[in-house]
């Protein structure tokens, strides 16, 4: 079992397919990649599944697809077919993208054993989600959504990263289109992971302030009281209509201490939070030749590194340099 010094239990793989992206969203990657990994680096499919097999053998019961892009990693079908192979033991296989070649792709992620799709939309005006994102996607990006539906992996959970200024106008509009669709749009505060360094505390709008927003017009029921190791505090509409929101505040209101995750780049290397400032090279050392046995000491050794908690309400927080497109989110 993976565990770390402060006695939470690892149960949570992020791995991130990829660092390049086709969108350059302004909190995330404004102005283009960053010098890519050499491709050498990445590692193969293979790997990957060999990798997870050893996580899930250690108690990770969920993993999730990310980037990056990771629809641009070819044949991502193939690999959702191999991963999927991981359970009963792996109880879901999610994937987290911004929706690109999802209505091409769905049946066959579908078929692969993808249990769940995460969705990016920022917002739902023409204008404002090309001002956000830099394409001029919205259109795709509703027949993603469409398609994740159509395609059976309900409740299909949508992404919006709320920032001050940019789209905290569309909060409602976000809320209302969860209502029409039924989709679960989860709400999540700005954090300093932007390749821009663009960030500031006062483009923070706290999860409390979406809450309240969306509960004047439509009125919200919590779900559950306890959110255990999951990031959102989920609501439902207090008029039944289906469609769910959930906030996620990792700014204002900090969620370490119940925080299950771990994280593997596209190049290999363990991150045991999003904002650690060291990184675990288990490529080298599994490429090195260490064995099943080795490697899952390795990772055991690993988790017991997982910070307390981040320190990004601290005086000497330092935003790491690898940023949300490197790492996963
Ligand atoms: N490309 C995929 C996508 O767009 O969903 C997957 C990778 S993306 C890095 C994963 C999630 O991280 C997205 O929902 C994105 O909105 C979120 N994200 C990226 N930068 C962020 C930031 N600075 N603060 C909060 N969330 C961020």
């Amino acid at each position: 079992m993976l565990r770390d010094a402060h006695n939470r239990i690892i149960r949570d793989l992020r791995i991130s397919l990829t660092d390049r992206c086709n969108f350059r969203c302004f909190y995330c990657l404004p102005n283009g990649e960053p010098p890519l990994a050499r491709k050498e680096t990445i590692l193969t499919f293979e790997e990957i599944v060999y990798l997870s097999d050893i996580f899930v053998s250690l108690g990770i019961e969920k993993i999730r697809l990310t980037g990056g892009e990771p629809m641009l990693r070819r044949d991502i079908e193939r690999l959702v077919g191999k991963l999927s192979l991981l359970k009963p033991k792996l109880k879901d296989l999610a994937l987290t993208t911004n929706g690109f070649s999802i209505p091409e792709k769905a049946a066959a992620l579908r078929a692969a054993g993808l249990d769940r799709i995460t969705i990016s939309l920022d917002s739902v005006d023409t204008t404002n989600f090309r001002n956000i994102t830099g394409v001029d996607s919205l259109e795709e990006v509703f027949e993603a959504i469409e398609a994740a539906i159509q395609f059976g992996f309900a409740p299909v959970k949508i992404n919006a990263v709320i920032v001050r200024g940019r789209n905290d106008h569309e909060i409602v509009d976000l809320a209302h289109f969860a209502r029409e669709t039924g989709v679960s749009m989860r709400f999540i505060e700005y954090m300093p992971l932007d390749s821009g360094h663009g960030w500031s505390r006062e483009m923070v709008v706290p999860g409390q302030e979406i809450h309240d927003a969306i509960n004047r017009v439509y009125p919200l029921k919590l779900k559950i009281s306890s959110r255990g190791s999951e990031t959102a505090w989920n609501y439902e509409f207090a008029d039944g209509k289906p469609g769910e929101i959930g906030i996620i505040a990792p700014v204002t209101e900090m969620f370490c201490g119940a925080c299950s995750r771990i994280r593997l780049t596209a190049d290999g290397q363990i991150r045991t939070c999003l904002f650690s400032t060291t990184e675990h090279n288990l490529r080298d050392y599994f490429r090195s030749g260490a064995s099943r046995a080795e490697i899952a000491q390795y990772l055991e050794a690993v988790a017991l590194k997982k910070e307390a908690s981040h320190h990004i309400n601290e005086p000497d927080f330092v935003q790491p340099s690898r940023t949300m497109s490197f790492i996963g989110g």
